[in-house]
């Protein structure tokens, strides 16, 4: 069976078992602050677990990108050491949201492994909740006895509460889980231990390969667990480790999911799969991590210097490092691998093959700048290898320098080990977890951040209504709040029943503004609106909140006004329409190959970016100005539809929709002018483009390979911008006496400043020559056959003194020169030796420098036949000058 017939069985069990079939979410979760990448097939159903979102259906399954390489899940370390972990796999799940429980998910799990992947029964194995009695928390003999009707009892075994019982986070649902491991080992190796006796154990034979959650808890901020009203069933299969068995292999990368990308690098490589452990490790780990790098990016998470973006940066050198070191990969190699893994998900996740050149060449120049960070982390070390510098005694290199070259270069330790170790010294493993250490505590530190438990004073039945769109105030309810613990501040959460504030989303900041209690004073001021998850959250900071709460808890049918700061949201607003007229202009203007990457909209301006591959000329943003422009004169009335299906939006519509971006099944499209602007999203709008006023792009750079940015403003800012350019000119003006032709007057002032400079420059020369003929005639002498000139001389800089000093080398021989000279009250020194003398007696100007330099206050030095110095104290000249002659001792 190959693995798509293998995914599409899966899909189609569950369809039978009437669940609903959803698209993987991206792996860059918006909105949700605990979690960096999606590392779980229940993460796009957080709501739904929560209760703070009605489920769009009682029975979903799917197959979800997880990524697992940050957090709790980290098997970064593992992977292509072992078999079996991945960074990036999927992981097939079926959901019930307060629908089925444990008696049909296990049922389920069994005939569709035994059935119809026809795994063989007597391998299988079962794990139970064995209970925990310091949590208070019993044994799941409900699992135990529906598997007894499946699994005789010594192939159903109890696990501790690490194994078998599954937390979404520090709080939330949770509950106790049944996992279901397979022994893929020889019959011989199986008479010689029994799988039971493997299960758990690292085993890479005896693995897990489905785990199946039953949420019936909700653990509290305190720590306390409270049964949740109603329960849910969570399961995640990984994808790759079913194949492996299904097929017979046993590793993942024997199975054609991996084969394939395998046999292309290997050949690139000129080798093969299974000649050294070595290159196998370095194989499996490019497999694998092209998997992750490329769906990140697809998703719209580039690789960066801090946050996700960085996490994707590190697996990328990863991988490009175990090919130069193990592989011969001194090019970029890691790009090309990208059109093969396209193509072979163009079916199951299209966005890599649709943005495919875009991925492969984000990938080429971060795999060229990280070749070059390479080179230059290779020469640190081996300079200080060389230096004996950064050593410890004995022959050990000081963590620290292996931490600086793991964290300034992406060195990984073992790379740093092996290079010690080929010049005969090992590493300071200890010092290097040290630093490590101390770097994790101070990202901790930076952080930590800590909720306590929301606080209900109400029950919302329906979903939290936005009512942003048509209101800029509202009486609401509050239903929660919660203290939120940062740094050194306090803040507060409100959660409304229905609110105007718009939630920070699709890069348009959140809304601030004001809760008042009806009727009273009682007043606080709301900074931000985010949303986590499916929840908008308006935070507050005001010292007065402590009061507002006490007033709310008197009386929790109290109601408040929530207000918005409606100056700003109109301003905002304008910034996100220019943005979709930007889009739509670029487009045009550019090709179609231009995808957004990124926003970020505001009351003060719009930021733009999108692939392109070359800097735009000032012809493209003449035009691109024009274009807006002329649609904003048109006064295009906004069309706003809501609710649309989001299959006629993006096909019967042709709205653009964005990657990366999770839609639901009812989506908003906004269009100005339907031939020419028409993209999903939720944002907030002009009621006609006319409201822009003007729009105004202030910069366009590069971000990141293939990624540019625009920046651009619009109505009050951009004639605030015009306003003060035009006051600059005015200045400019004036300073030059309002000439009739600015431009002229301005090439003229230059002109004559070039001509000027010449002028100056031949002054100074000739003057440095009549210079240089009074002091051969005044202060030439003669010492046996060495000619000694020791002076004083005017010059109007110090290039000249150096010209000066050479040419006087040129013409005299046997010349020991020393001039000093105070340009602009610095005083400089200059000494000047003939090569032969320095040969043979021995001389060095260097050294004479730095014993003259001390006359000056200053310090100095060069080479053996000349050198210069400068210092701060003129007074000190003369001594110099007499000094110079006892120090030659000629
Ligand atoms: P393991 O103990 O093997 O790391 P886990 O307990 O972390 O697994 P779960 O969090 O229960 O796994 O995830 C559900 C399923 O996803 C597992 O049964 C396994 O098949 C698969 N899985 C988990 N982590 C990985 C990974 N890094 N790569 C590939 N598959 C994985
Ligand atoms: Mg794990």
């Amino acid at each position: 069976m190959t693995s798509h017939e293998i995914r599409q069985q899966f899909l189609d069990f569950f369809k039978n078992k009437g669940h609903l079939i959803v698209p993987s979410a991206p792996l860059v979760l918006k909105n949700d602050p605990t979690l960096m990448f999606i590392n779980s097939g229940m993460a796009q159903f957080k709501d739904f677990f929560l209760g703070t979102k009605p489920p769009i259906a009682p029975r979903i399954a799917d197959t979800q990108k997880c990524l697992r390489v940050t957090g709790k899940h980290n098997d970064l370390e593992d992977v292509g050491h072992d078999t079996y972990h991945h960074t990036l796999f999927e992981m097939l799940g079926n959901w019930s949201f307060g629908d089925y429980f444990k008696e049909e998910a296990i049922a389920w799990s069994w005939e569709l492994l035994t059935e119809v992947y026809k795994l063989p029964k007597e391998r299988l194995y079962a794990t139970v909740f064995e209970g925990d009695e310091k949590e208070n928390l019993p044994k799941d003999t409900e699992a135990y006895e529906i598997w007894k009707k499946y699994l005789p009892e010594e192939r159903i075994l109890f696990g501790s509460k690490k194994d078998n019982f599954w937390e979404m986070g520090e709080v939330g649902p949770c509950g106790p889980c049944t996992e279901i491991h397979i022994d893929l080992r020889e019959e011989a190796e199986i008479q010689k231990i029994a799988g039971r006796e493997l299960v758990n154990k690292d085993n890479p034979l005896v693995i897990e390969i489905w785990n199946n959650v039953f949420m019936q808890y909700e653990r509290k901020a305190d720590g306390s667990l409270v049964p949740l009203p109603a329960k849910h069933v969570d399961t995640g299969m990984g994808f790759e480790r079913l194949c492996m068995a299904i097929q017979g292999k046993k590793s993942n990368y024997d199975t054609d999911i991996f084969q394939p990308i395998i046999s292309f690098v290997a050949q690139k490589a000129h080798t093969t799969y299974g000649k050294s452990k070595e290159t196998d490790v370095a194989l499996r780990v490019i497999a694998d991590h092209i998997r992750a790098v490329a769906f990140t990016i697809a998703d719209g998470q580039l690789p960066a210097a801090t946050g996700a973006g960085y996490v994707i940066r590190r697996i990328l050198r990863r991988a490009v490092r175990y090919g130069y070191s193990y592989l011969g990969f001194k090019e970029p190699f890691f790009n090309e691998i990208v059109p093969l893994l396209a193509s072979q998900f163009e079916n199951v996740f299209p966005e890599l093959k649709a943005q495919e050149k875009f991925v492969q060449n984000v990938i080429l120049e971060e795999e060229k700048s990280f070749l070059r960070t390479l080179e230059n982390g290779l020469q640190t070390l081996s300079q200080a290898l060389a230096k004996n510098e950064n050593l410890k005694e004995g022959k050990v290199l000081e963590g620290k320098l292996v931490f600086e070259l793991y964290d300034t270069y992406g060195f990984p330790v073992d790379l740093t080990a092996l290079i010690a170790k080929e010049k005969g010294l090992s590493i300071d493993t200890q010092g290097f977890e040290r630093e490590l250490e101390i770097q994790r505590e101070r990202s901790r530190k930076a952080q930590a951040q800590e909720a306590s438990d929301w606080v209900i004073l109400a029950q919302n039945h329906a979903d939290v209504e936005f009512i942003g769109y048509d209101y800029a105030q509202s009486t609401a309810k509050i239903l929660r709040y919660r203290k939120v613990k940062e740094k050194n501040k306090t803040l507060y959460h409100f959660v409304l029943d229905k609110t105007p504030f718009y939630a920070e989303s699709g890069g348009q900041i959140g809304d601030s503004g004001t809760f008042t209690i009806s009727n009273t004073q009682e007043k606080i001021f709301i900074q931000d609106t985010k949303k986590e998850n499916d929840l908008i959250i308006h935070i507050s900071e005001d010292k007065h909140c402590e009061k507002f709460i006490q007033v709310l808890e008197q009386n929790p049918n109290t109601e408040v006004i929530a207000q918005i700061d409606e100056p700003k949201r109109l301003l905002t607003r304008k910034n996100h329409s220019a943005t979709h007229l930007l889009h739509a202009a670029l487009r045009k203007v550019l090709g179609n190959h231009v995808q957004q990457k990124g926003s970020l909209v505001s009351d003060k301006l719009l930021r733009f970016d999108f692939s392109h591959f070359a800097k735009l000329t000032d012809a493209e943003i003449e035009q691109i100005e024009r274009i807006v422009n002329e649609k904003i004169r048109q006064n295009i009335t906004l069309d706003e539809r809501r609710n649309v299906p989001l299959k006629e939006a993006t096909e019967k519509l042709g709205a653009t929709a964005l990657f990366g971006e999770k839609y639901g099944d009812f989506v908003r499209v906004i269009t100005f002018d339907e031939t020419f602007s028409r993209e999903l999203c939720g944002g907030t709008h002009v009621l006609a483009t006319g409201e822009i006023g003007f729009f105004k792009i202030i910069s366009e750079s590069s971000i990141s390979a293939g990624v540019r940015r625009i920046e651009a403003i619009t109505a009050l800012e951009a004639e605030n911008w015009v306003r003060n350019e035009e006051k600059l000119l005015e200045q400019i003006r004036e300073m030059l006496k309002n000439p009739k032709d600015l431009l002229k007057a301005v090439q003229q002032l230059n002109e004559q400043k070039n001509l000027l400079e010449k002028k100056v420059e031949s002054y100074e020369q000739t003057q440095a020559q009549a210079e240089k003929q009074r002091i051969l005639k005044e202060n030439l002498q003669k010492i046996g056959s060495i000619h000694l000139l020791v002076a004083q001389i005017q010059v109007a800089n110090a290039d000249l003194m150096k010209q000066i000093a050479f040419e006087l080398k040129n013409q005299i021989e046997n010349l020991v020169a020393v001039l000093v000279a105070n340009i602009q009250e610095k005083p400089q020194i200059a000494v000047m030796i003939s090569e032969n003398l320095v040969q043979e007696k021995g001389l060095d100007a260097s050294k004479i420098i730095k014993e003259l330099a001390k006359e000056i206050r200053g310090g100095g030095g060069g080479q053996n036949f000349f050198a210069t110095a400068g210092g701060s104290d003129s007074s000190g000249i003369s001594k110099v000058l007499e000094k110079a002659p006892k120090l030659l001792s000629l």
